[in-house]
């Protein structure tokens, strides 16, 4: 039976003794002797508990866990920023008919709004969430689909909107107009945009595949990869979407990036970092998401193996571990669909069940709207097992989109953080933060 004071305690064993880690407060240290539990780690001597002490790894069994973990997590959900992020897809339109597009059972033909009217909704959540900044992360569909709507936005943003301060872009790399949205990228000063790439070349192009032409993306997308580089300040996110298809091959797509774009991989302040996403089916399911996401404890091992594919490699990746906080009881992020509605899922786009309220509510009743939304943030309540599950750090409760999407009560990964967890930690404890979730990996400990 798992003791209650120590259940967030990993203790693993490696060559030179044991990594300890605090699963709560993401404490890790190496202790030079075999270590099982917790009372073998008292008989280590005292420089080493003091120093285990030092790196927030919490042995006080007096300690009220439960207060911690609250704390912990209201943290993350109420994050001390002056800002809100708004993730917008102003459009459900795409240049790509991608085989597990989260919308391609949702229907295209969702109203858009004018440029105008998507600010006048920016600027309506900046006073409801009274804030001093906004940053926007423009998303889709492709949002550069088309390149002159997005300029008539930026332009009527920055002129009325001074509060508007990064912008970046979840893209699919192929953009409909090349030179205008390289220029529009360098003049509004985007910080990243976040790009798809689900393998080498042949596996990607028989996933992410022109509408128009059925044919593959691949050529395209790296010749824009190049363009951005060379031709703008922009960092991008090498984005790829893991499954049982392409997991065996993404470290042949790492060495081909790295022979191309080396220098950019491997600065001091990498330009190219890269993102390991695991696959949730669309609504209604898609014929690729049915044969290719495998059950969870095969999934844990084939994220293991991609992840260690690139720490290998020693590239810069975003957050790793899991995370206590999603979108979607997060305060400080918001989802806008092609319509003005506020979502608090990216995935969930255009699912009544995840729409918080609608244009008008936001722009004529912010009272209404704060009631809609506080029971996102505090009324969902997820599985009461969760809170007391060692994962919950890492986990925080399961996805809600997959439970909804997949028709379960709840959506428990816990035989996946059983697998990962421990590879995970020494991965970690070799690995660098250089920026808030953001680590540049060096292999990992034996
Ligand atoms: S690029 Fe994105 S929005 Fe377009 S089809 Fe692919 S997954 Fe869907
Ligand atoms: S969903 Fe499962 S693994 Fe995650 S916190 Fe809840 S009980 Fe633990």
């Amino acid at each position: 039976m798992e003791d209650d004071k120590i259940k967030y305690l990993l203790f693993i064993p490696v060559n030179d003794g044991t990594l300890i880690f605090n699963i709560l407060t993401r404490g890790l240290e190496l202790v030079p002797c075999t270590i099982n539990n917790i009372r073998e780690l008292y008989d280590c001597g005292n420089e080493i508990l003091n120093k285990l002490k030092e790196k927030m790894i919490i042995l006080d069994e007096s300690v009220d866990s439960d207060a911690l973990l609250k704390y912990i997590y209201n943290t993350f959900r109420y994050r001390a920023e002056d800002k809100l992020i708004i993730t917008d897809a102003w459009t459900y339109r795409c240049n790509f008919s991608c085989v597990y597009c989260l919308q391609q059972n949702i229907g295209v033909n969702n109203k858009e709004l004018l440029p105008e009217e998507r600010v006048e909704l920016w600027s309506a959540l900046k006073d409801i969430f009274r804030v001093k900044y906004l940053d926007v992360v423009l998303f889709g569909g492709e949002p550069f689909y088309d390149i002159n709507y997005v300029e008539k936005l930026l332009n009527v943003a920055t002129d009325n909107l001074p509060e508007l301060r990064n912008i970046g872009a979840v893209t699919n790399g192929a953009f409909p107009s090349k030179n205008k949205t390289i220029n529009l990228i360098k003049k509004y000063d985007f910080k990243y945009v976040q790009i798809t790439l689900d393998g080498p070349e042949e596996i990607h192009n028989q996933r992410r595949i022109f509408k128009d032409s059925a044919t593959g993306t691949w050529n395209v997308i790296q010749s824009n990869i190049r363009d951005l580089l060379e031709n703008t300040d922009v960092n991008i996110v090498i984005h790829s979407v893991i499954d049982s298809q392409n997991w065996e091959v993404y470290g042949e797509m790492l060495d081909f990036m790295i022979k191309k774009y080396r220098k950019w991989i491997y600065s001091e302040y990498p330009r190219i970092i890269f993102n390991l996403g695991m696959e949730s089916h669309p609504f209604g399911f898609s014929y690729h998401t049915k044969i290719n996401i495998p059950r969870l404890k095969e999934y844990g091992k084939i994220y293991l193996h991609v992840l260690k594919e690139a720490a290998k490699r020693n590239i810069t990746v975003i957050d790793f571990m899991g995370s206590i906080m999603c979108s979607l009881n997060k305060n400080n992020e918001v989802i806008l669909g092609p319509d003005g509605a506020v979502y608090k899922c990216v995935s969930a786009i255009g699912l009544p069940f995840f729409r918080v309220a609608d244009r008008k509510t936001i722009l004529n009743s912010p009272e209404k709207f704060i009631i809609n939304y506080s029971k996102y943030i505090e009324g969902l309540k997820p599985n009461p097992d969760c809170f007391s599950c060692k994962y919950f750090p890492v986990c925080g409760g399961g996805c809600y989109y997959n439970a909804y999407i997949e028709n379960k009560k709840y959506d428990c990964w816990y035989p996946i953080h059983d697998i990962m967890l421990p590879d995970m930690v020494k991965i970690l404890y070799k690995a660098e933060e250089v920026n808030f979730n953001i680590y540049k990996l060096h292999g990992w400990i034996e």
